[in-house]
């Protein structure tokens, strides 16, 4: 069993740093600033022993050289990418890797960028849990990230992969983003009660200081317009704001991505 936990980094990044509770061993994902990691694995008296990038922005990567100098050489999963020297174990779709004797599964998601990776866990990481997908900056609660280097029918088929996972995934995102996202989200569909509810449920852990993270995949699928771009709703938000003549999902996504960008 291992504990996930929420380091945060920057103004809206998550570390999520993995935990086994009885050998005191982590590994982190996507580590951009050392110093949160740092002080929370000696003020909890854990080891790092992984690393796990998903992309190669700098508030993914900028804090591995630290953490490997305190830790030593350890493994750093990630694409294979010229754009992440660090990386020194590359993986790629279908890859497995075990991370604290749990086994990880690799998938490619690219549009947020070219070499995109998503880490699943095989199983359930706690018991009575789905299992655990780290999505870094492709799939996001209520939304999804911005497209800076794939076309639209890339990244919505790198989000229509996460959306085929079980509904009960539980989903550790890289970023903070849920209540913008909601906004938009109820822009698109007004009329979607499930959002409704979540707004206020979302709404309510923020103002505990909480975060509104982990997701689970049911509840992307209800109230994430960008995996619902078959949804009736969707489709005619989303002629109502630009030229639809396709109205295929791949069409229908990228007017709503262009859409949150200038929303
Ligand atoms: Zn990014």
């Amino acid at each position: 069993m291992l504990d996930i936990r929420p380091i945060t980094a920057f103004t809206d990044n998550y570390h999520w740093l993995l935990v086994d509770t009885a050998t005191r061993q982590a590994a982190v994902v996507d580590p951009g600033d050392a110093a949160p990691v740092l002080a929370y694995l000696t003020q909890h008296s854990l080891q790092l022993v992984a690393i796990l990038i998903t992309h190669h922005h700098a508030d993914h990567i900028d804090g591995i050289g630290t953490l490997l100098a305190k830790y030593g050489p350890l493994p750093v999963y990630g694409p294979a990418t010229a754009r992440i020297p660090q990386v020194n174990h590359a993986v790629q779709e279908g890859a497995s890797l075990t991370l604290l004797g749990h086994s990880v599964e690799v998938l490619e998601v690219p549009g947020h960028t070219h070499e995109h990776l998503a880490y699943l866990s095989r199983e359930p990481l706690a018991p009575g849990q789905g299992r655990a997908l780290f999505c870094g900056d492709t799939l996001f609660a209520a939304g999804c990230g911005y497209m800076f280097e794939g076309t639209p029918p890339q990244m919505h088929a790198s989000l229509q992969k996460l959306a085929a996972l079980p509904p009960d995934t539980l989903i550790y995102c890289a970023h903070e983003y849920t209540l913008s996202n909601l906004r938009f989200a109820a822009a698109v569909m007004p009329h979607n009660t499930a959002l409704h509810e979540r707004q206020r449920v979302e709404a309510a852990k923020r103002e505990r200081g909480e975060p509104t993270l982990p997701s689970t995949l049911a509840l992307e699928l209800a109230t994430n317009p960008f995996l619902r771009c078959a949804d009736p709703e969707v489709i005619a938000a989303a002629a109502s704001v630009e030229a639809l003549p396709e109205r295929d999902p791949a069409s229908v996504f990228g007017v709503l991505r262009r859409w949150k960008n200038r929303f």
